[in-house]
C-alpha cells in the first residue's frame, strides 16, 4: 500500500501548477506531456459515478479523480476498459464500494501498487443484507463468498457522509500538503448531504405508503431511510434476467403496484410485456447515475432525481 506516497508528497508541494517546481522537471513535463496540467496533483481513481462524485467534491480545487466506469455504462457485470485500467494503474489511491458492487475491480485492485479504500468497510457505513424471501429472492443460489451485503450503500445520505469522512482521512494522509482543502471540502459536503437528507425526507413523506415495483434491487438503503413501500424487483439480480416463474410472480404483484420503475440499462421488450395491460404507472429511475453528467453535483442530481421521479409517479392519480 501507498508505495508511491513519496511522489504524492513531492507533487503536493506545488499543488497549484508548475510554479516553484525545479526548472528541469518543468521542462521535461512540458516536453513529454504537452502542458503542465497532466501531471498536476494527486492521482485518484473512483469506481462508479456516485463514488466519483463524492471524491470530486472532496478534491475540489486540488485535483480531479478519474472515473473507471464511464457515463452510459452499467456497473454490474462491467468489464474494465484499457483506458480505465491505465488510470487505475496510475492511481495513488482507488475509492470503490467493494466486491459486492464492483466485482470487476477485485482482481485489478489486488495487483495495485497504490492504496485502495473499500468504502463499504469505512467507519460509520451502515450495511444491509441482500434481500431474501418472496419476490426479492434470487432464483439461483449466490456463490459462497461470506455474508451477502447489498452494495448500493450510497443511496442513504448518512452512508455518503461516512464515505466522505473516509475519503477525507485517506487523502489527507496521502497528500498532507492539501489536507486543509480536503477537510474544508469534506465539511461543506457533509452539510450539503445533511440538507439533502432533510429535503428528500420531506419530499418523499407524502408517498411513503404507496406500493411500487423496481427493476433491480438497488433501492434498499433509500427505502429504509425514507420509509418507502417497495413490493419487489423484476430482475432477481442485476446480471440475471427474470425467468418465467419470476415473471409470473411479478405479474401477480402488479395489481397492487401504483408504479413500476424501469432503469437506463434494462430489457425494454421484457419490461413492456410485463407491464402491458396493467394500471400501474411507469417511470425511469437511475440509481447508479448512468445517464448523469459525472462530477461533484452528480450525487445530488442522482438522489433528487430518484425522489422526484418516485414522488411524481406515486402521487399521480390512476
Ligand atoms: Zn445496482
Amino acid at each position: 500500500m501507498a508505495r508511491r506516497l513519496g511522489i504524492a508528497q513531492w507533487r503536493s508541494r506545488a499543488p497549484s501548477g508548475p510554479v516553484g517546481r525545479p526548472a528541469a522537471v518543468l521542462a521535461l513535463g512540458l516536453l513529454l506531456l504537452g502542458g503542465p496540467a497532466a501531471a498536476d496533483g494527486i492521482e485518484v481513481a473512483a469506481s462508479i459515478a456516485p463514488v466519483h462524485s463524492l471524491a470530486a467534491s472532496v478534491m475540489a480545487g486540488v485535483a480531479s479523480p478519474a472515473l473507471l466506469v464511464p457515463r452510459g455504462a452499467a456497473p454490474h457485470g462491467y468489464q474494465l476498459k484499457p483506458s480505465a485500467a491505465r488510470a487505475l494503474a496510475r492511481a495513488q489511491v482507488v475509492f470503490w464500494i467493494g466486491r459486492r458492487m464492483e466485482s470487476f475491480l477485485v482482481k485489478p485492485i489486488a495487483a495495485l501498487a497504490g492504496a485502495s479504500v473499500a468504502l463499504a468497510d469505512a467507519e460509520g457505513v451502515h450495511l444491509l443484507a441482500t434481500r431474501k424471501g418472496g419476490i426479492w429472492e434470487a432464483e439461483e443460489e449466490e456463490p459462497a463468498e461470506g455474508a451477502a451485503w447489498d452494495g448500493h450503500i450510497w443511496l442513504d445520505p448518512r452512508n455518503a457522509r461516512a464515505m466522505v469522512a473516509a475519503m477525507v482521512e485517506t487523502l489527507a494522509r496521502l497528500d498532507p500538503a492539501d489536507a486543509h482543502a480536503y477537510r474544508a471540502n469534506g465539511e461543506a459536503l457533509m452539510r450539503r448531504l445533511d440538507d439533502l437528507d432533510r429535503e428528500l425526507a420531506g419530499r418523499l413523506a407524502p408517498v411513503k405508503d404507496i406500493p411500487y415495483l423496481v427493476f433491480h434491487d438497488a433501492y434498499q438503503y433509500f427505502e429504509a431511510r425514507y420509509g418507502l413501500a417497495a413490493l419487489g424487483s423484476i430482475a432477481a439480480s442485476p446480471d440475471q434476467p427474470p425467468g418465467a416463474r419470476r415473471v409470473r410472480a411479478v405479474r401477480a404483484l402488479l395489481a397492487k403496484a401504483r408504479c413500476v420503475f424501469r432503469e437506463p440499462v434494462f430489457d425494454a421488450p421484457l419490461f413492456r410485456s410485463i407491464v402491458a395491460g396493467t394500471p400501474a404507472g411507469t417511470a425511469e429511475l437511475d440509481p447508479e447515475g448512468i445517464r448523469l453528467e459525472p462530477g461533484p453535483d452528480l450525487y445530488f442530481d442522482l438522489m433528487r432525481g430518484l425522489a422526484r421521479t418516485m414522488r411524481d409517479c406515486l402521487s399521480a392519480a390512476r
